[in-house]
């Protein structure tokens, strides 16, 4: 009796850990790929939290907030293009918000990190964290919130982007 009791709880331990590893090699399904060492070598430290361990950057905290400037928003980690200037608003929230992305170079998944469904924003080509969508955006265009911390992107201003 206690063999099995054993055995159950041994194939519980196993199936938990197959769920784990099925969402590490999810993120390796990206056009970029590289190894945790190498993205450490690459990001700041604050880079890496936010990009590739889904952190959240402290609101307020970051310059891009308060950024009305025309321009394109690159991703920090691969600088693929990510949102542009004349998508983004003030949520007064804190974070670098917009009611739209360049479309095809963000993709979305969904967690359960604090309990109910968020729509997770990733970076198309690298697989890194941006933030979460919300359903409570400008009702006028898209009546989105991308919810995007600052860190996670690069600021490229319009002079330098005349061919996209
Ligand atoms: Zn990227």
């Amino acid at each position: 009796m206690k063999k099995i009791l054993l055995f159950a709880l041994a194939a519980i331990l196993f199936n938990c850990n197959g769920s784990a590893q099925k969402k590490e090699t999810k993120k390796d399904s990206f056009p970029i790929t590289k190894t945790e060492a190498e993205w450490k070598a690459e990001l700041t430290k604050m880079e890496y939290y936010v990009l590739r361990e889904a952190g959240t950057e402290r609101a307020f905290s970051s310059p891009l907030n308060k950024k009305y400037e025309k321009g394109v928003y690159h991703c920090a980690a691969c600088d693929t293009p990510l949102f542009k200037s004349e998508h983004k608003f003030d949520s007064g929230t804190g974070w670098p918000s917009f009611d739209k992305e360049i479309e095809g170079n963000v993709a979305f998944t969904t967690d359960y990190e604090i309990g109910y469904a968020r729509t997770e924003e990733h970076c198309a080509t690298c697989g890194g964290h941006l933030g979460h969508l919300f359903n409570d955006g400008p009702k006028a265009t898209t009546g989105k919130r991308h919810c995007i911390n600052g860190v996670a992107l690069k600021f490229v201003p319009e002079n330098n982007t005349k061919d996209e």
